[in-house]
C-alpha cells in the first residue's frame, strides 16, 4: 500500500483543475506525482509565491525516506541512479530505480586492456522477456595507487564510452586528479575515518572552484561513525551521499544484518542521517574467494569459484538493500542470474508483465499451418516463442488478453475464455488468414475448450503442457488434425 496517498498530494495542490499541467484534473495530476510519473515544478501555478509554503510542505511529502542519489550525465541515457526506495518490501508498493551494477578496471591495466574492458562492459548486454539487460557503470580502481595512471585510465574510458563512472581511491590526491578531467558527475568511493577530512577538503575545494557536481560514498564499519561522517557532510552542503558499511566476504550475513538495519532505520524510524542509498561490494567476495576457495571440492578453477561466490554475494546483497553494486567478474555465466534476479525484483507487483493481445505469425506461417493459444503473460510469450524459434516451429499464435496472467491462473481467473478468444479471433481476421479451424491449447488450458469452442466456432485440440514439447507434438500430429479440419 502507498505510504502517501493522492488524497493526501491532491490537499496541497492549488484545485483549480485549470489542465497546465497536462492533466485532464488535478487530482490525475496528484496521482501522477504519487506514481513518480511527473514532478512538483510541472505544475506551473504552484511557482507563485502564494503557494511557496504549500509547495515545500509537498516537496518535502514526495521526497522518499532514502534519497534518491545518481550520478553519470546530465542525458538520462547515460545516468546511474539509486535510492528513492519508499518501502522495505517490495509488494507495500514496489522498489524504484533498480539496483545499477559497476565492474571494476584497475588501472594498473594497459592502456589497451583498459580499452577493451570498458567498451565491453558498455556493450554487454542480454535480452530476457523482451528487455534489454545492461550493465550501469564502470568503477575505475585506483590499485597503482599512483594519481597519475588513475588519471590515464580514467582518460582512456572517456575517450572509449559513455558510462558513468566511480573513482575508486582512498588516496586523496588521486580522487583530486581525476576530478580535474572527469567529464560527469562521478560518484567518489571514498572517505572514510582515516582519509575523511583529507577527502573532504579535496572535494570542498573541487565545488568551490568548479561548482560540479559529484556523489560520495562513506566507508565505514560502524554505523554510528557514519552517521557522524554524515552529519559533517551535510553541514558542509555535500548532500548527494552514499553508504557503505563494509561487504565482508567472510561473514555476509553480518554485512546483511547491516544493511537490514541501515534501512530499517532509514524507513521505518525516519533516520534522515541513514536514509542515502547503500553501495554493496561483491568484489570482496570475489578477491577475497581467489585465495580461500570454499567450494573447491565443486568448482576447483580459483576464478570461476570466485565468480560464483560472487554472484551469490550479490543476489543476497540485491535483496537486502543494496542500492548499487560493484563486480570484478563480468563473465555471462555470473551476469546473467543476477540480472535477472534483479529484472524480476524491480517490476511493478502492481502490474503484470504483458505483451500485447494479438495474433502473432512465427516463423513466416501459410494458411496449412497450425494455429495455437496462449496467454499475454510476458514470461509465457517469450518461454513460449523461445520453444518456438528453437524448435523451428511455424504457426500462428493466438496471444490473449488475460491481463497479464499465465494459462492456469487465466483459465481459473476466467480471462481464458471462449468469449475473448472469439472477439481476438474476429479483430484480427484469422479466419481468412488459414485453411482450416482448428486451435491447439495448451494443455493446461484443457478445462477451457468447451467454452472456446462453443464460441468460437473453431474445434480445439488440447496439446501439451509445455511448449518445449510443441515442436515433437506438431511433428507427429499435425498433418491429421489439419486434414480432419480442413475447410471444405
Ligand atoms: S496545473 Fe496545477 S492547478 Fe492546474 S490542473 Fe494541473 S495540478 Fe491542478
Amino acid at each position: 500500500m502507498a505510504k502517501i496517498s493522492a488524497m493526501d498530494i491532491y490537499k496541497l495542490l492549488p484545485k483549480t483543475n485549470c489542465k497546465k499541467c497536462g492533466e485532464a484534473s488535478c487530482m490525475a495530476f496528484a496521482t501522477k506525482l504519487q506514481n513518480k510519473k511527473a514532478m512538483v515544478e510541472e505544475c506551473p501555478i504552484m511557482n507563485a509565491s502564494k503557494f511557496d509554503a504549500k509547495k515545500k510542505e509537498l516537496i518535502e511529502l514526495l521526497s522518499p525516506p532514502v534519497k534518491e542519489v545518481w550520478f553519470g550525465y546530465d542525458n538520462k541515457k547515460h545516468r546511474a541512479i539509486m535510492g528513492g526506495d519508499e518501502v522495505m518490501y517490495r509488494y507495500e508498493l514496489t522498489y524504484y530505480n533498480p539496483t545499477p551494477f559497476g565492474i571494476d578496471i584497475s588501472d594498473n591495466l594497459s592502456d589497451e586492456e583498459i580499452k577493451e574492458r570498458a567498451k565491453y562492459i558498455e556493450n554487454f548486454v542480454f535480452e530476457r522477456t523482451g528487455e534489454r539487460l545492461t550493465l550501469d557503470f564502470i568503477a575505475l580502481r585506483n590499485a597503482s595507487n599512483d594519481p597519475e595512471k588513475f588519471k590515464n585510465a580514467l582518460k582512456i574510458i572517456q575517450e572509449n564510452t559513455k558510462m558513468p563512472i566511480t573513482l575508486c581511491s582512498i588516496n586523496p590526491k588521486s580522487v583530486e586528479e581525476a576530478l580535474k578531467i572527469i567529464n560527469s558527475k562521478p560518484l567518489i568511493y571514498t572517505a572514510t575515518e582515516d582519509n575523511f577530512e583529507k577527502m573532504l577538503n579535496v572535494l570542498l575545494k573541487h565545488k568551490k572552484e568548479t561548482n560540479k557536481e559529484f556523489a560520495l560514498v562513506l566507508s565505514s564499519k560502524q554505523v554510528k561513525t557514519l552517521r557522524g561522517m554524515v552529519k559533517e557532510c551535510l553541514n558542509h552542503g555535500i548532500d548527494d551521499l552514499v553508504l557503505e558499511p563494509h561487504t565482508h566476504p567472510e561473514n555476509i550475513s553480518e554485512t546483511l544484518d547491516k544493511f537490514i538495519a541501515m534501512r530499517r532505520s532509514a524507513i521505518e524510524k525516519e533516520d534522515k542521517l541513514l536514509g542515502f542509498p547503500l553501495l554493496g561490494l561483491p568484489i570482496n567476495t570475489y578477491f577475497y574467494t581467489l585465495n580461500n576457495n570454499s567450494i573447491s571440492q565443486f568448482i576447483e578453477e580459483p576464478d570461476k569459484a570466485a565468480g560464483i561466490m560472487e554472484a551469490r554475494t550479490a543476489s543476497t546483497m540485491l535483496i537486502r538493500y543494496a542500492d548499487a553494486i560493484i563486480l570484478h567478474g563480468c563473465e555471462i555465466w555470473e551476469l546473467m542470474p543476477v540480472l535477472t534476479l534483479r529484472q524480476a525484483l524491480y517490476t511493478d507487483p502492481r502490474k503484470p508483465q504483458a505483451v500485447d493481445a494479438d495474433v502473432y505469425p512465427i516463423g513466416n506461417p501459410d494458411a496449412d499451418s497450425p494455429v495455437i493459444m496462449t496467454t499475454n503473460f510476458s514470461l509465457t510469450y517469450y518461454t513460449v516463442t523461445g520453444d518456438f524459434e528453437k524448435d523451428g516451429v511455424k504457426c500462428w499464435l493466438i496471444v490473449l488478453d488475460t491481463e497479464g496472467k499465465a494459462v492456469d491462473v487465466a483459465v481459473a481467473g476466467g480471462q481464458y475464455n471462449g468469449e475473448n478468444a472469439k472477439n481476438l479471433i474476429a479483430e484480427k481476421g484469422l479466419a481468412d488468414k488459414v485453411n482450416h479451424n482448428a486451435i491447439i491449447l495448451p494443455g493446461l488450458a484443457a478445462p477451457a475448450r468447451g467454452d472456446i469452442e462453443e464460441k468460437t466456432g473453431w474445434n480445439c485440440v488440447v496439446g501439451t503442457r509445455d511448449s518445449s514439447q510443441v515442436g515433437d507434438f506438431l511433428k507427429k500430429n499435425w498433418e491429421s488434425i489439419l486434414e480432419k479440419n480442413r475447410k471444405k
